[in-house]
């Protein structure tokens, strides 16, 4: 064996509790030991499990398998060669709770119009994508009941005459839900996502609803679109979580209260400093390091209930490890690289203005316009997809061109926000590793490769990805 065949390829690297993580830059891992990875790192590594574990993920210079390295590159980035497949409306900016982080402003606010919601219809359906899905956003969406109808009608219509799959979907807090509206959204086949912050006092003491139980409404329309339509979504409704400050230390019963709700995903999630969550940060906010201990006690508790036969998943890990393990596309666009903006999704505000993401139109609600593509009633899909700010994020949230993210050994899996950098660090383009987001991403992909070293985990994961 020539000595150069043992030369390793380019790699980065990091050191966590169980060894030292070793990423290739199409996705390829090992974990080493320490001395394993001294050898590795010289080139003198020539044999066994490490040598061979190296061999077939791709790290050593003369023995690459560009077939391989390829179609998984091109497998887990099949985006990029599609259009945005996620149309967000917000067909109101009204909402009838006051919650102690709302990011898209509540009180007074425009509903969207019939007519313009048939325009952002028609550009959506202009977007070059086989299927496109429509999700329906606020403020609170029932309270434009009429738009939410008649636009629902309009897109099947409309699918129907293109040939292009649609897929509907609202987000709600479900208190207007009624009878008649549900028999609607169960007729037209609408996927259902809900808010749920954990148990009743803690839900309620951050979902400020002065017309009743926030959590009593979200849970008894839980429950009826199991009973109807089946547990698993898009049957059943999916719950989204806020974390904030009264969460901490609370993990354990915020994930006990989604199983017991039999909802498959709970999603720990960081709290992003914008909009109102921003104003009154210094009394609901926390540092990266505390939400990490807030994030292991919710995982371990989710493996724990695992092991217990209890079907939960924690979808941040669940997104990563389907990138890590699976080597596929996790179609979540705010852990893409490029990012979402524009390329993965578009976002309509009630007077057709079109915008990167939810997340960029929220910051143009506090004056920061940085995120505004165009209008859906007066320009093209190809004027909007052109434009500066689709441009600017694709180039911030291109991994390898920030200096710290090119050399981290989280990069194939990570991304990055624009629309985070520009609230929490006033530019696109982010400083890492100082970077709230950047340090609660660290902090979570070192407890899943932590966790991947213990054989009963890996196998809950692979479940994961099984089912
Ligand atoms: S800017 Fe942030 S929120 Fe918007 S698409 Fe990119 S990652 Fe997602
Ligand atoms: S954002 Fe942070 S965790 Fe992600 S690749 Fe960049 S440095 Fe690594």
């Amino acid at each position: 064996m020539k000595k150069q065949d043992n030369a390793p390829s380019y790699f980065n690297w990091r050191r966590l509790k169980t060894g030292v993580l070793v990423t290739g830059d199409m996705g390829g891992w090992a974990l080493l030991k320490p001395a394993e990875f001294s050898l590795f790192a010289a080139g003198k590594l020539k044999s066994g499990p490490a040598f061979r574990e190296l061999e077939g993920a791709g790290f050593f210079r003369s023995r690459l398998d560009f077939d391989s390295m390829f179609s998984n590159w091109r497998d887990s980035n099949e985006y990029l060669r599609l259009g945005p497949g996620l149309h967000i409306m917000v067909l109101t900016q009204k909402c009838n709770h006051r919650c102690v982080y709302c990011q898209a402003g509540s009180g007074a606010g425009k509903n969207m119009s019939l007519a313009t919601a048939r325009r952002a219809v028609d550009f959506a359906f202009s977007a070059p994508v086989g299927g496109l899905t429509l999700e329906f956003q606020g403020g609170e969406p029932l309270l434009n009941w009429p738009a939410l109808k008649e636009t629902s009608i309009y897109a099947r219509k409309k699918a129907a005459e293109t040939g292009k799959e649609l897929a509907l979907a609202l987000v709600s807090n479900f208190s207007l839900m009624d009878a008649g509206k549900a028999d609607f959204i169960v007729e037209n086949d609408i996927s259902l996502c809900t808010s749920l912050d954990g148990p009743a006092g803690l839900h309620n003491a951050n979902r400020k609803y002065s017309g009743g139980d926030s959590h009593a409404g979200a849970v008894k329309w839980i429950k009826y679109f199991q009973e109807r339509r089946g547990v698993e979504p898009p049957g059943g409704p999916s719950a989204l979580l806020t974390v904030t400050r009264a969460s901490l230390g609370r993990a354990r019963e915020i994930v006990d209260e989604y199983a017991r709700l039999k909802l498959p995903y709970v999603f720990l999630r960081p709290l992003s400093p914008m909009g109102h969550a921003l104003r009154r940060w210094e009394e609901i906010g926390y540092t990266p390091e505390e939400f990490l201990k807030f994030y292991r006690e919710g995982l371990d508790r989710v493996l724990e209930l695992n092991r217990r036969g209890v079907a939960i998943k924690e979808k941040t890990a669940f997104l990563l490890v389907k990138k890590i393990l699976g080597s596929q596309d996790n179609k979540y666009v705010d852990l893409r690289c490029p990012c979402g903006a524009g390329l993965g999704q578009l976002a309509y505000d009630c007077d057709g203005a079109v915008y990167t993401c939810d997340e960029g139109r929220m910051l143009a609600r506090d004056g920061d316009r940085s995120f505004l593509l165009g209008s859906a009633l007066k320009d093209t899909y190809g004027g909007v997809i052109n434009s500066e700010p689709v441009k600017a994020c694709a180039i911030a949230s291109s991994l390898d061109l920030q200096p710290f993210c090119a050399r981290c050994a989280y990069r194939p899996f990570c991304g990055a926000c624009p629309a985070y950098n520009r609230a929490a660090q006033g530019g696109f383009w982010g400083s890492m590793p100082s970077n709230g987001r950047c340090r609660a991403l660290r902090g979570i992909f070192d407890y899943i490769f932590e966790k991947l070293s213990e054989k009963p985990v890996l196998e809950v994961f692979e479940k994961w990805l099984a089912s």
